[in-house]
């Protein structure tokens, strides 16, 4: 591939460094932040007259405006960012396709060696680092500068980028290895292609969901046994009631790159674990830390890893099909003015590539409510199992910090990954409504007067 290719995007990178390393420290956010300390409202206490709506609603008038202000700008300001790396990816496809530039970096890779394995492999480094050259300015732009803009990012540039260019390598690799094993596929199998296509990316799917844990999540942050028994023992006390094989809670300093809260389960058979990160273990109380990490329970008794292999599985199949029906439309129509021959040569990556972009934009709102189904299914499995409904509302208003507390029902059906944080306040409300009898000695006085660590 020639140089000059690269030069454009690499200019534009360079030029939008010194802007990004700039924007840190503009805006004064200290009246914008969600309360630390979130006390339980007179309407959320017991009484013969609780109502869960009312409770609901003077959780939410804790927010300071101006904290909603931001945290609504910043949610809302992520649809239209759905829209625009949509747009640049297709620009960017269609440039590698309509100049040539695809074909090209074929011809290259083919000068280099005769192996067909070899030829992908040589052509994916150059797609791969081209492409991410295009979405540069972009990536920099939504990772980078705006996180920065709104509290949310902790790193300087250079550790952002260093990041950045780790998650590279690793895409070189495992997506290397995956495009060369499905084109040596269509190759072999070019009338089954798609349904074999399908069957080892699913396959390598589980794979790496099951290796990320131990050698990717590492890469990036530093994962260790949580040994504070503060905190370890309810935890593990919790776990033991529910039927939870678990002896270790781990912890991820996930303070290095941002100051969002949150837990996740991860990994699959032997290396799935529930991980709380730092910002949690700081700033949120015992009550909320007992609630999440009940929330992570319901998605590993639930099964949730499981069900979300089997329904990425079946998504997967749907666009491999979709994939063979659109490829062969468009390399019918444009195949020879891009220089692709067939569906066996390299050089249709970016044709594909924009095809599965085109499929998965429009799929948004149903992969968003497969997980927000889960999501939901966890919050309620939490409750019951934490019995911290004062926990889980203010663990909605942490999360607000990054999520708009009060969407419309169509706006959080297409947007959503998680309940938003009003209907999870007013399902832990409502879950308190049934359960008042749990809380006749709550008093009212803050649930959290120290923080934990
Ligand atoms: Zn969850």
């Amino acid at each position: 591939m020639k140089i000059r290719v690269l030069f454009v995007p690499l200019v534009l990178v360079l030029l939008c460094a010194p802007l990004a390393t700039r924007a840190q420290d503009k805006v004064d956010l200290s009246q914008s932040q969600m309360p630390s300390v979130v006390t339980v409202p007179t309407e959320a206490l017991p009484s013969g007259h609780f109502d869960a709506e009312a409770a609901t609603k003077a959780y939410l008038a804790q927010i300071p405006v101006a904290a909603r202000a931001r945290s609504d700008a910043y949610f809302e300001g992520g649809y239209w960012l759905l829209l625009w790396d949509f747009l640049v990816a297709v620009i960017s496809y269609w440039i590698l396709l309509h100049f040539g530039i695809s074909a090209k970096m074929r011809d290259f890779a083919v000068r280099i060696s005769r192996f067909a394995f070899v030829q992908d492999l040589i052509y994916w480094v150059q797609f791969l680092i081209l492409t991410t050259l295009l979405g540069a300015p972009l990536n920099i732009y939504e990772g980078y500068t705006r996180e920065h803009k709104y509290g949310l990012a902790t790193q300087t540039f250079g550790p952002w980028l260093g990041d950045q260019l780790k998650a590279l390598l690793v895409g070189l690799i495992l997506g290397g290895l995956l495009v060369a094993f499905l084109f040596w596929i269509v190759r072999r199998l070019p009338n089954t292609w798609h349904i074999w296509g399908a069957i080892v990316t699913i396959c390598f799917n589980i794979v790496f969901v099951m290796i990320a844990p131990v050698f990717i999540f590492p890469l990036f942050n530093k994962i260790t046994r949580l040994d504070d028994p503060k905190i370890t023992q309810p935890i593990l006390s919790m776990a033991r009631a529910n039927g939870i094989p678990a002896h270790d809670v781990f912890q991820i300093d996930a303070s290095k790159q941002t100051t969002r809260m949150s837990a996740n389960v991860s990994g699959f058979g032997k290396t799935m674990r529930i991980t709380l990160n730092d910002n949690l273990l700081r700033r949120g109380s015992p009550e909320e830390i007992q609630e999440v990490m009940g929330h992570e329970m319901g998605h590993y008794v639930l099964h949730h890893i499981y069900k979300d292999i089997l329904f990425i599985a079946v998504v997967t199949v749907v666009f491999f099909s979709l994939l063979r029906w659109g490829l062969d439309r468009c390399l019918a129509r444009w195949g020879r003015s891009w220089r692709i021959n067939g569906i066996g040569d390299v050089a249709v990556l970016p044709l594909a590539f924009l095809l599965v972009t085109l499929f998965g934009f429009l799929f948004t709102p149903i992969q968003n409510t497969e997980t927000r189904t889960n999501e939901l299914e966890a919050d309620m499995y939490g409750l019951n199992a934490s019995r911290q409904p004062d926990g889980a509302a203010q663990g909605a208003i942490h999360l607000g910090e990054y999520r708009k507390m009060s969407p419309g029902p169509v706006e959080e059906w297409i947007f959503y990954d998680h309940p938003s944080g009003r209907r999870r306040i007013y399902n832990a409300m409502r879950w308190k409504a049934e359960n008042l009898q749990l809380f006749q000695d709550q008093l009212p006085r803050p649930i959290a007067t120290e923080q934990t660590k």
